[in-house]
This record gives C-alpha cells, structure tokens and sequence, in this order.
C-alpha cells in the first residue's frame, strides 16, 4: 500500500494572551491509501486539532502550525497559503463533522448546499449539478432523493443530517476523508447505520479516514491502525488487534480497561485501571513525560526526560521509558 498522508513532527499551538500553548506537540504518523488509521484520547489530547490543522483550519481560530511537516502525496499542506487550501479542501482532502447541523447551513435547502459545490468547483451548470446531487443522495442512501434536495436541515433527524454531511464529503472525490467524532451525537442504534455506510463507501471508493473519536468500541470496529493521544503528544500507534489484545503504554492500558466487555471470561482477565489526577493544563505541560503525574508505573527518570516515540514492536510504536 502506498502512503496518502505523511504527518512529521507536527506542532500546533494557540495564543492566549500572546502566550504560547501547545495543542499538538511533535505527533508524527502516516495514512496508507485505502486504510482507516483512527485517533483517540480524552478531550484535550489534541486529536481534533490534528484533523484541523490537516485541514489547514486552525489559523482561523487562533492557532499556528509552528514547526513539522504534513505531507498529502508530497505536497506539504503546513507551507500552503489559505489560497493554495482553498483548491485542495474538497477535491483532495474533506471532513464530515460531529454535529452536521453546525456545518450545514440552515437557510439553504439540501440540494443548494450540494449543487453550489458542484457549480463552483466543477463549474457544472445547474442540470448538471442537481444531477449529480441525487446521485450523491442516493448513494448515502436516501430512497427519496429528489425530495430530500427540497428540504431543510432542521426538518431530517441527526442520522439524516449525518448522512448528508457524508454525501457532502464525497461531493468533489477527495481521497481522504477526515470524520471528526461523526458518531458520537447520534443514538447507538444510527450510529451502526452511519458506520457501515461509510465502511460501504471505502470499500466502493477506495477511500482513506482519518477517524477522530473517544469512542474505543466503535474505533475497534472501523479502524485499521490506531493512534492513542495524550496532552497533545502521540502515545502509541499500531495495528488496532496488537493495540488491543497487547497495549504498551499505562495510558493506553488505563483507556482500554473502561471500555465495557460482553464476556465474562474478558470481565475476568480485566483489571480497572482508574487513573488518578485531572489531565494537566496544555499550557503547562508536566516536564518529562507528560503522563507521569497519573501514571502508575512511573519511575524517577519520566520526571526529566521526555521519552521518545519508537518502535517497541514490527509496527508498534510507543513513547515511554519503560521500552526505551
Ligand atoms: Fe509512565 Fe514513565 Fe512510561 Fe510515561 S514514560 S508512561 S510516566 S512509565
């Protein structure tokens, strides 16, 4: 398989009061073309704002890629003008967000938000567009199509709406699609539904995700590699079946004893690990290892030294001491 995106040492960081503070701190992965690589970690871990500065939408809110390189088939997005994004947003790389109701816009009909893509990028007249629309709509699975082009956001459930904003990724053919936590707002039952479409559409399309969620069941299910995220730092990145039949890193094997086993064998084996402590503030990271202040196998060295990202395993990459 070859590589679509290749992120190297990427640090993005926000200005509060001219004061720096990091989001993203030296995360280093790739996405193979036709793979699912998913990123986890509790709120703060700087997973979304990985997605965004992919993106290139951080500078709007206040943030700055500082230093690292992301490299979609060789062009480093990190260097790109607003310009130069604006032509690649889309046609090369697009995002299907968590809520669609703040990403879509309430005053403009289903059909409108989809064909002014079509009209702009494509340049297709407004047949054209309005065409490929239902087609769009019918591939996500809407039986009444041209009815749905009619309608309003606020008038379809969030499974709906969710289902437009993947129409709506796909609008252009990007091959990666960036899904920010596109499950977690929807009842469990419509979660499975908008899963499987979307493993549908890969399957279909050849398609590359990038699978943002703090949600270890449903990224076990959808993901091929999994990267766990902590205070802006990546923890450990694998294969998901090394990642969770043998985790590595305390934190990584703190987050997968919370998740809820079907199995009483599974109850068995599982010890709880509940981490003690809050997660420190990004704007005064521990020094060391940033986990070293929750983590139960912490040693004097973890205090001073940042330990490094390598490769414990073929394919098995974790940042702690007690694999260096
Ligand atoms: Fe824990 Fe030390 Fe490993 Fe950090 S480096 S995860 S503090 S053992």
């Amino acid at each position: 398989m070859s590589t679509l995106l290749e992120v190297n040492n990427l640090k993005t960081y926000f200005f509060r009061k001219k004061q720096p503070i990091p989001a993203v701190d030296g995360v280093d992965f790739h996405i193979n073309k036709g793979e699912t690589v998913a990123l986890v970690g509790e709120s703060g871990s700087g997973k979304s704002i990985t997605s965004l500065s992919i993106m290139g939408l951080v500078q709007g809110s206040g943030g700055k890629i500082m230093d690292g390189s992301i490299k979609l088939e060789g062009r480093d997005l990190a260097s790109f003008t607003e310009n130069e994004y604006c032509k690649i947003r889309g046609n090369d790389v697009s995002m299907i967000f968590q809520e669609p109701m703040t990403s879509l816009n309430p005053v403009l009909t289903i059909g409108e938000q989809i064909t002014e893509v079509l009209e702009y990028h494509k340049k297709m007249n407004k047949k054209e567009a309005s065409k490929k629309a239902v087609e769009l709509l019918e591939l996500v699975g809407f039986s009444r199509a041209e009815q749905v082009m009619k309608e309003y956001p606020h008038r379809l459930s969030g499974g709906q709406r969710q289902r437009i904003g993947i129409a709506r990724a796909l609008t252009l053919n990007p091959e990666l699609i960036i899904a920010d936590e596109p499950v977690s707002a929807l009842d469990v039952s419509i979660q499975a539904q908008v899963i499987n479409l979307m493993e549908e559409l890969q399957e279909e399309f050849n398609l590359t995700y990038l699978f943002i969620s703090h949600d270890l069941s449903v990224v076990r299910h959808i993901s091929d590699r999994v990267g766990v995220m902590y205070l802006g730092k990546m923890m450990e990145l694998t294969e998901k079946h090394e990642l969770y039949g043998n985790p590595l890193h305390p934190y990584t094997q703190a987050l997968l004893s919370s998740v809820p086993v079907t199995r009483k064998k599974d109850a068995v084996k599982r010890e709880r690990i509940i981490l003690k402590g809050e997660l420190p503030s990004p704007a005064n990271p521990p020094k060391g290892c940033v986990f070293h202040t929750r983590c139960p196998m912490a040693k004097p060295i973890c205090k001073e030294q940042i330990p490094a990202f390598e490769e414990a395993a073929p394919g098995h990459y974790v940042a702690c001491h007690l694999y260096a």
